[in-house]
């Protein structure tokens, strides 16, 4: 029998290796992005079009490649990362494989653009499936551009294979999230079907994590920052309150590279354990700086999995870190009568008119005298007063039983009302405000003081109007002058999909506007449109907060999510009058001794109990 082993040809063989480098669209944007990483940019433009199915464009600001480099680019094994393989074991950069290139031109159209920076000609190739069709000089400034055209036009079985646009534009997103969240001090911009959908500006990694996922993670990142001997670790991860119900932002990276690791995943889970409810998955954003010999990235031809010498010790020092900065920056602040603190007020805004406090003077008053001091009675209310005692008696009664039909919330956080609370403030009313670490409003009733918390009453107050609203479908559009397009995560964009029409009774008027984009057209007649992106954002996630914490139902959790979004924060300056605005408004509220989240509105301290505390 005659010899039957033959080698492949180079383009078969690129082709076989493509099946594994490049599996889908994004698995090329991976790879080119890593190339212009590697190449020092730090501009970085990504451009596609149709999921990636008709073009990838990558076109950066870095080193560039000469003539010959351009051409040896995409030959299999050409790299310039390594020259032997000890190297393998000290490897910085991205790529070190020289596989890509020659991957990628075996099943696509390809043309490259790319000039030295000190060089007075650049060089353009147009390749189509390992074939070199052209290469000549040309006009170009420094650094390269590559596009890849027709991506799978020679494997029909992998281009069948591909998923919709809708998915292939997701895997995209999340490779482009994976190169740019640790990569903050370069820009990047991405634009789909000609939409500019991220313009990142040069940041630090919280502003960075922040611009592409939205502002409302501002306050939601603890830093991670510590040093061993064998790692350094930093990023942020998420407040355990923030955790999400789908496993969504949780990014490994080893020296600048993404990669997944099932071993240390659980050591971030198990750092969070009883913090979090069931079935939810925290987030993170960890970066560990460590010797390249202690890992090896080459196990894998994507790169993605990493083996660390020492696995054991990663897991106990991971764990031990997230567990510290847990511990160090998730203490809630509390009200500590204790604590000098508590009586640091803020100083009022400018242009406050300070009022000088008066004292009202009771001529009658004789301290040895019991029976003069009883006889004392308060001056008469006005008409004003007269209204919200009534209020507050109408109030006090109709609680008792509208707590009982109010279902949804949690049967332990049902709150017993108190009786004696109840009876004095029907008795006095004291329109004395003020306002303690611009969080809470304090007053005086007749047997001692009430204590307010100001988001928690405007929660109640907005979220009995919204519901209101969306029962009765009076709901008032206003129309916006210039409707804004507005870019959302994929599972954001999922989610307003489907709140679409019960957002419209809000008086929204949100439409779908191609992948991801949403063109808002009105808003709620009397919300501001300063920062309709920021609202829209923290309503939705408050909404899939509330799905795992609460048994609601849609128009509740929106009524509820939109409430908590609007709610006036704590750190709100407030005027009297809006102190006075707010307090009537809650009392005219069904419900004003609880939030719509089942938290305590108010408190009272009496006097009894005041004077136990000077004993
Ligand atoms: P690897 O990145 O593993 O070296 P690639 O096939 O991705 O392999 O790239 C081959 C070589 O082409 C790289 O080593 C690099 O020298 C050069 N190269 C690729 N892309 C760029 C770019 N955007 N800018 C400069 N050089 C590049
Ligand atoms: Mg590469």
């Amino acid at each position: 029998m005659s010899d039957i082993i033959h080698l492949l040809p180079d383009a078969v063989a690129n082709q076989i290796a493509a099946g594994e480098v490049i599996q889908r669209p994004a698995s090329a944007v991976k790879e080119l992005l890593e190339n212009a990483l590697d190449a020092g940019a730090t501009h970085i433009e990504l451009i596609v079009k149709d999921a990636g199915k008709t073009l990838i464009q990558i076109i950066d600001n870095g080193s560039g490649m000469s003539d010959t480099d351009a051409r040896l680019s995409f030959e299999r094994h050409a790299t310039s990362k390594i020259n032997n393989a000890n190297d393998l074991f000290c490897i910085r950069t991205m790529g070190f494989r020289g596989e890509a290139l020659a991957s990628i031109a075996a099943i696509a159209h390809v043309e490259l653009k790319t000039k030295l920076h000190d060089a007075g000609l650049g060089t353009h190739i147009i390749l189509e499936g390992s074939e070199v069709k052209s290469q000549q000089a040309c006009q170009y400034s420094g650094g390269t551009s590559i596009s890849i055209k027709n991506l799978f036009f020679n494997v029909p079985a992998r281009r069948n294979f591909l998923k919709s646009d809708v998915q292939e534009a997701n895997h995209i997103l999340e490779e482009f999230y994976r190169v740019v969240l640790i990569h903050p001090t370069i820009a990047f911009t991405y634009h789909h079907n000609g939409k500019l959908i991220y313009q990142l500006e040069k940041s630090n990694l919280k502003q960075r994590i922040v611009n592409v996922f939205g502002k409302s993670y501002a306050e939601r990142l603890i830093p991670i920052e510590q040093e061993t001997n064998i790692a350094k670790f930093n990023g942020f991860i998420g407040k355990p309150e923030f955790a999400r119900k789908t496993r969504g932002e949780q990014y490994f990276f080893v020296n600048k590279r993404f990669f997944k690791h099932p071993y240390l995943h659980h050591a971030v889970d198990n750092a969070f354990q009883e913090l979090l409810p069931e079935k939810s998955f925290p987030s993170y954003f960890i970066n560990f700086d460590i010797d390249p010999k202690e890992i090896d990235i080459n196990i894998h031809p994507t790169k993605t999995e990493i083996k660390f010498q020492d696995e054991k010790t990663m897991y106990a020092m991971l764990r031990s870190v997230v567990k510290q900065s847990i511990g160090k920056f998730n203490i809630a602040p509390s009200i500590d009568f204790d604590l000098e603190q508590s009586l640091n007020l803020m100083p009022p805004p400018v242009n406050y008119e300070i009022k000088h406090p008066s004292v009202k003077i009771n001529p009658g008053f004789n301290p040895f005298d019991d029976k003069n001091q009883r006889s004392y009675s308060p001056p008469k209310p006005t008409e004003r007063e007269q209204h919200n005692i009534q209020n507050w008696e109408k109030l006090v009664n109709e609680t008792k039983t509208a707590a009982v039909s109010f279902k949804y919330i949690p049967q332990e956080k049902q709150q017993n009302l108190d009786e004696e609370l109840n009876a004095n403030i029907s008795k006095t009313i004291n329109y004395s405000f003020f306002q303690l670490q611009n969080r809470f409003i304090v007053t005086t009733v007749k047997s001692g003081l009430i204590i307010i918390d100001q988001q928690s009453a405007h929660e109640r107050i907005l979220y009995e109007q919204f519901i209101e609203t969306i029962e009765h479908h009076n709901g008032v559009s206003q129309q916006q002058l210039f409707p804004q397009t507005i870019v959302f995560s994929p599972s954001d964009s999922e989610l307003l999909k489907d709140l679409k029409n019960e957002m419209a009774l809000l008086g929204f008027d949100v439409n779908e506007f191609g992948l991801n984009t949403f063109i808002v057209n009105g808003i709620p007649a009397n919300m501001a449109d300063e920062n309709i992106k920021h609202i829209i954002e923290g309503m939705l996630e408050n909404f899939k907060k509330n799905l795992m914490s609460l048994k609601v139902d849609k128009k509740n959790n929106l009524a509820l999510s939109m409430a908590r979004n609007m709610a006036i924060k704590p750190g709100k300056v407030l005027m009297l009058e809006e102190m006075q605005n707010l307090i009537d408004r809650l009392f005219a509220c069904k419900l004003p001794y609880q939030s719509p989240s089942g938290k305590k509105i108010l408190i009272s301290i009496s006097l009894d109990e005041l004077s136990e505390k000077f004993k």
